[in-house]
């Protein structure tokens, strides 16, 4: 029997969660540590701390870590990150090997996800996946002829980052206007705001699910509303529904691919948000009514899809 296990780890802006993976996608143990405010050394270590647990009780051949940001495209060096403090320029591979005396493989955290889905979630037994995981942003990873996507310099896919409005809000990117300021979980919230400041008196109800006020208002509350068929978060959904399909028409124009997975917390709201969503893709893709539809689908594997993604990836 092959004892071919992998150890994933993917580190967040609140958590470093490791786990050991099977080759069939199982998870046979977890760790978590909170992620050290300071960056840098302080987290590289917390993150050789989960490795050398996990490998404590399961011997393993390989150690994938994914996190937000550039990796450069040999996966040992992370170019630059968004959320973590002195980690820009570091060549991760080379520290952690230092403490582990393993080699691990990096990799950015929505490739990571894409690559669990395909492998073993909502993308399984498909040749190509497109995947738009709508958090605090909208990260974006493509899988194409059974192989991930990483672009002449490993910085493709971000397809959060799409020009989806000339001058629109301003993106952490720097660029105006993209996908994930119209389509992302923080957005939801913002055309919530919106919907709530145009129609006051029909927003009591999504309000008085918070503390009263815009301010205690979160997501979760959004779609209990638009469950009970609130008006006003109905229209914060379709709004966000109405971006993102014409993001992902523009995607398809350029990709075409045959299924695409949606992941983030804003699925919860299940068929509230996926069926304005295919709608607004399959109205909006170019020469629409001439061609076959992808399938929009949720993700299956949640918050786990990135290190049981970025395991896997470890092997190759
Ligand atoms: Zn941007």
């Amino acid at each position: 029997m092959t004892t071919a296990n992998a150890i994933g780890i993917d580190v967040g802006g609140t958590k470093v969660l490791g786990g050991v993976i099977t080759e069939q996608g199982e998870i046979l143990a977890t760790s978590r540590r909170d992620t050290p405010r300071e960056g840098g050394r302080a987290l590289t270590q917390t993150i050789a701390d989960v490795a050398l647990e996990l490998s404590k009780d399961f011997p393993v051949d390989s150690i994938g870590v994914s996190a937000a940001g550039f990796i450069s495209s040999d996966r040992q060096t992370i170019l630059a990150t968004p959320n973590i403090a002195g980690w820009n320029g570091v060549n991760l591979d080379k520290e952690l090997t230092q403490i582990i005396g393993k080699r691990i493989v990096l990799e950015n955290d929505a490739n990571s996800a894409a690559w669990g889905e395909f492998k073993f979630g909502a993308g399984r037994g498909r040749k190509d996946l497109m995947l738009l995981t709508l958090g605090t942003g909208v990260g974006g990873g493509l899988i194409l002829d059974g192989a991930l996507f990483r672009g002449a310099f490993g910085i493709g896919a971000e397809l959060g980052h799409i020009r989806l409005i000339p001058d629109g809000h301003l993106c952490g990117c720097g660029s105006r206007g993209c996908l994930e300021q119209y389509a992302s979980g923080s957005a939801l919230m913002r055309h919530a705001r919106e919907a709530i400041n145009a129609s006051p008196d029909l927003a009591r109800n999504l309000l008085a699910r918070g503390d009263g006020t815009l301010e205690g208002l979160k997501g979760q509350h959004i779609t209990e509303a638009a469950r009970e068929d609130d008006s006003v978060a109905l229209a914060a959904f379709n709004t966000m529904a109405n971006y993102l399909g014409a993001g992902i028409a523009s995607l398809c124009a350029v990709i075409d691919p045959s299924c695409i997975v949606l992941g983030g917390g804003v699925i919860d709201a299940g068929e509230i948000f996926l069926a304005p969503t295919r709608e607004a893709a399959f109205r909006l893709i170019p020469f629409t009514g001439k061609h076959p539809y992808p399938d929009i689908v949720p993700a299956e594997l949640g918050n786990n899809a990135g290190l049981v993604g970025v395991a896997d990836l470890s092997r190759y």
